[in-house]
């Protein structure tokens, strides 16, 4: 093609109008366009309009709207994909709550303001077996109150073993939060051992809190140490100071029934040995929506529940009555309606099976399918020695590379997430639904019929 001149390059109405619907916003297909033409203009020397470029580009912008996706990766807890799936009722909660008037801080029994999500607290501190609980955003936030709320200076030292100073995920490093809330860190021992005698040195006037926090990405093995928990409470009882433990995932149920698992402490143990406070996440192995569940002694909730800026992380309506039946799930038979759960639950014959089927649909594709063993993880930082035994499509397309199949299927609706190992792009069934088995087969026809790129150009 030659090089567009100036007055060559269409006006936005034009461009638009050749688009046709695209079912976006038009303010942001409007913008998107803008963007396009004037890049034009900057380059005019070299630039060429190109209506498939236009459409390349609705199409990205489509792709990157919230929506369900298949995830083939096998791992459970996918921070990029929404972590924890929710369950039939907990959606059915939501769509409930969501939709009418509800009573979050109204007591419909006396007809005054009520606690906001007091029934859930409730819930929360049984599952825990704690005095009290309560909710903030994420376990993130509900750290930075913590630490904030009991880390004040002069007296705003966090006592912390150095083999705790972990990154979580991108961006969040357990330092980094300190320093935010205004803590202070003194770190304690070596990155692979610390003593309970290193504890007790690092305590002084300044000292607000100890911390431990759950190593929950990687594990050390070897010469490592740490002190039982019920020493370090001990030690923080004599000094009278608070002793909080993140417990980052933070499992109830037993992990080693679960596809055996490594254990996961529960909070519930972990209170029992003496510490004062932990929280966990509600969206990693616990399987409800995103929050910061923090429980344990009733007068520290209590308090943390009146700072002030407990009130600027708290979770709204949906969070928590979607949260309310999760706990209710769990109070009532151990899980049973948990996605999470669920699909650790199913048993490889279960996956074997299912993935004939779909192998078998796959028949007459210009494609080589074999079903494979599949190592799963939980994943979002939570057992990180546990694989779990699972089974995988691996597909080797006849007519099409790798990478090129990858990104047909995260193009379809829904989009499919695999990824690619030994020459083999994998589908790994321990992740995916039984009720998307279909939807996966008429991706997977889809995108395996297509012509390949070359010919469509
Ligand atoms: C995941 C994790 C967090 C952060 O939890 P969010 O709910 O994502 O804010 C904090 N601490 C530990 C140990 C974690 O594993």
């Amino acid at each position: 093609m030659k090089h567009t001149p100036l007055r060559a390059i269409p006006a936005v109405e034009r461009v638009l109008q050749t688009l046709g619907e695209t079912g976006l916003p038009r303010p942001l297909v409007v913008d998107l366009v803008r963007e396009y033409l004037a890049e034009l203009r900057k380059n005019s020397a070299t630039a060429v309009f190109d209506h498939a470029e236009v459409r390349r580009r609705v199409e990205e912008l489509r792709l990157s709207r919230i929506q369900p996706v298949i995830n083939g990766t096998g791992i459970l807890v996918h921070t990029n994909l929404g972590r924890a799936p929710l369950g039939r009722a907990v959606v059915e909660t939501i769509e409930a709550v969501g939709a009418d008037y509800n009573n979050l801080e109204f007591d419909l029994a006396s007809g005054e303001r009520g606690g906001r999500a007091a029934y859930l607290e409730k819930c929360l501190a049984a599952l825990c077996g704690a005095e009290a609980a309560t909710v903030a955003n994420n376990c993130a936030a509900a750290l930075i109150l913590l630490l904030r709320h009991f880390a004040v200076a002069p007296r705003n030292e966090v006592v912390i073993s150095r083999g705790e100073l972990v990154q979580i995920g991108g961006g969040f490093r357990i330092p980094d939060i300190l320093e935010t809330s205004g803590a202070r860190l003194r770190e304690v021992g070596t990155t692979n051992k610390t003593s309970l005698g290193d504890y007790a040195r690092a305590i002084t006037k300044q000292t607000a809190l100890m911390l431990r926090v759950h190593r929950s990405n990687f594990f050390m093995s070897g010469f490592v140490e740490s002190p039982a928990a019920e020493d370090l409470s001990a030690l923080a009882h004599k000094k009278k100071i608070p002793f909080v433990e993140d417990l980052g995932s933070g499992a109830m149920v037993n992990t080693e029934s679960l596809a055996g698992l490594e254990h996961e402490p529960t909070p519930a143990e972990v209170l029992r040995r003496g510490v004062d406070l932990v929280c966990f996440s509600g969206d990693k192995l616990l399987g409800g929506p995103q929050a910061g569940i923090i429980a344990g002694k009733e007068g520290f909730v209590r308090a943390l529940k009146k700072d002030p800026f407990f009130r600027a992380l708290r979770c709204d309506k949906l969070i928590l009555s979607a949260l309310q039946t999760t706990a209710e799930i769990y109070l009532g038979d151990a899980g049973a309606g948990i996605p999470i759960l669920e699909l650790l639950r199913a048993t490889t014959e279960d996956l074997a099976a299912r993935a004939r089927n779909i192998v078998e649909a796959l028949k007459h594709l210009p494609v080589k399918a074999e079903i494979g063993a599949g190592r799963a993880q939980i994943g979002g930082g939570t057992l990180p020695k546990s694989v779990i035994p699972s089974v995988t499509i691996d597909l080797a397309p006849e007519c099409v590379g790798l990478q090129e199949l990858a990104e047909r299927l995260r193009r379809t609706t829904p989009p499919v997430v695999g990824y690619i190992s030994g020459q083999r792009y994998k589908i790994d069934l321990r992740t995916v639904f039984p009720r998307q088995d279909a939807q996966l087969e008429d991706a997977l026809r889809k995108v395996l019929r297509e012509r390949t790129a070359d010919s469509t150009r």
